[in-house]
């Protein structure tokens, strides 16, 4: 089987997804891409993720060919094909419906910097322009909405997030997810106080260059 490692942390982390909260049943998607082989390892459309096998994932070339699995690949295969393809740096694609994020979302607003934790997705994160699940024009607005950051909620549809790897792809998501509830919440009772740029730029910076403490403290 091609991608044999990518494979075992797709389904890894579709669990996790899975028992973290961030979805329900089979719905999300994840793939990780392996870029010197010019490979995608995306989960299936349809199954479970506590059901999920490495053999079920479906392996794709970076046009969309499927090359290797005898799954279906996920119904947003364009939107991770288009985000690898989009920007080198972007290894792994994780997209989640998790509650907080999909309702800022459904709320039509964008995710301000209200606790610093936003700086594993950015200083901010954007909303992408709502279009049906699945659809060419959703990934089209994606691609032009998430600019130079982690992630973006996607309007009356959840949140997609991107990394050099999975794990940061994911951390992504959880943050964003994290950051999400904080922000509702102190919105529930009050005027959230949202970092500067500046003070974002020091976050981002920091993060950088200790990655090693980019989960935060
Ligand atoms: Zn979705």
């Amino acid at each position: 089987m091609l991608l044999q490692e990518e494979r075992v942390l797709v389904v890894e982390y579709g669990l996790r997804m899975l028992n973290g909260g961030l979805v329900k049943g089979s719905g999300g998607n994840i793939s990780l891409c392996n870029k010197d082989k010019t490979l995608l390892a995306i989960t299936p459309t349809g199954i479970p993720y506590d059901s999920m096998e490495p053999s079920d994932i479906v392996i794709l070339d970076l046009d969309g060919n499927q090359v290797d699995g005898d799954k279906a690949p996920s119904s947003e295969v364009a939107f991770h094909l288009g985000l690898v393809n989009l920007r080198p740096d972007i290894i792994s694609v994780v997209h989640t419906h998790s509650l907080y994020a999909t309702t800022v979302a459904c709320l039509g607003w964008e995710l301000p910097a209200v606790h610093y934790l936003i700086g594993h997705a950015g200083s901010s994160v954007p909303l992408t322009p709502y279009a049906t699940f699945g659809s060419k024009e959703l990934s089209e607005n994606i691609l032009a909405t998430i600019g130079i950051g982690n992630a973006t909620l996607l309007a009356n549809h959840g949140l997609v997030a991107v990394g050099e790897t999975l794990n940061e792809a994911f951390s992504a998501a959880e943050m964003v997810e994290y950051v999400s509830q904080i922000y509702l919440q102190a919105r529930a009772v009050g005027e959230p106080v949202i970092l500067s740029q500046q003070a974002m730029d020091e976050v981002l910076d920091k993060f950088q260059t200790y990655g090693q403490q980019k989960s935060g403290e």
